[in-house]
């Protein structure tokens, strides 16, 4: 796969999922800037990739507010020159069952995680419909095809990506643009790792490949489907679950 010299975004890239993702372009010769909501975090991580050998840089920026969103797209496009992936990764949860979940709460996830894709996704294409190249990659989850209880807003909101994500390869192919979704299953993260032993265990169980997934696992279909190898899919969804999905 031949990524040298191309430039990505990827939202939510200080941390976790993003970060991997970030890494694994990155060793691929992709120029990387990270747009967090810790502009701080971001810069930091930013460092991290130029260790590997390419341009970096961390940007501060809330991907639910289209002022924002769109100042950093303008500043992107002018420092870099082109937008060749977008990772529409950044996410948040707030859960609650739907009879106890606030108003504000379902606002916060659907504007963060739903949002955000169309926000990021409006200011990179017209980019990338320049170019007429771009891969736009949209992290949904597991729970927008199984639901979960407790997660209404954010199964609706991952849910929502897929859509979105089939609309955007529709209007963009004639463009040379795809997009496609990457649905994880359970991820190891702080926060899985910190659950009881036999909680785990059970949710292994769940899981025929017996095991969670790694950011590694997530960030290798993302790598795929941000590479010209992967040309002609468009309006997909990867599922990376360890079959508890399928
Ligand atoms: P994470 O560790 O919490 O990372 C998410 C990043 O997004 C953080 O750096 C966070 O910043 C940033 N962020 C939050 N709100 C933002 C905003 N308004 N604007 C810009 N950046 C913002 O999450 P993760 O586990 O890596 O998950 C990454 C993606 O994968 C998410 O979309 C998530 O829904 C999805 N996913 C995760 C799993 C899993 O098992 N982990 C499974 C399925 C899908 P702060 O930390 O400073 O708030």
């Amino acid at each position: 796969m031949e990524f040298k010299g191309q430039v990505a975004v990827i939202t939510g890239g200080a941390r976790g999922i993003g970060k991997t993702i970030a890494e694994a372009l990155a060793k691929k010769g992709v120029n990387i800037v990270i747009a967090d909501i810790s502009s701080e975090q971001a810069q930091g991580t930013a460092a991290e990739m130029e260790k590997l050998g390419v341009k970096s840089s961390g940007v501060g920026i809330d991907v639910s507010k289209s002022e924002e969103v769109a100042k950093v797209f303008g500043e992107i496009a002018k420092d870099y020159g082109k937008i060749d992936i977008l990772v529409n990764n950044a996410g948040i949860t707030r859960d609650g069952l739907i009879m106890r979940m606030k108003e504000e709460d379902w606002d916060a996830v659907i504007n963060i995680n739903l949002k955000s894709v169309f926000l990021c996704s409006k200011e990179a294409v017209k980019v990338m419909a320049k170019q007429r190249y771009g891969r736009i990659i949209n992290i949904s989850s597991v729970v927008a095809f199984m639901g979960n209880p407790g997660q209404a807003n954010y199964s609706a909101s991952k849910a929502g990506i897929v859509g979105l994500t089939k609309t955007t390869a529709k209007e963009y192919a004639s463009r040379g643009i795809t997009a496609n979704a990457v649905a994880p299953g359970f991820i190891t993260t702080a926060m899985t790792e910190a659950l009881p032993e036999n909680v785990k265990e059970d949710m292994k169980r769940a899981i025929p490949l017996g095991r969670f997934g790694t950011t590694d696992d997530v960030a290798n279909a993302v790598v795929f489907l941000a590479s010209s190898e992967a040309g002609y899919i468009t309006g997909q969804v990867i599922h990376v679950n360890g079959g508890m999905y399928m």
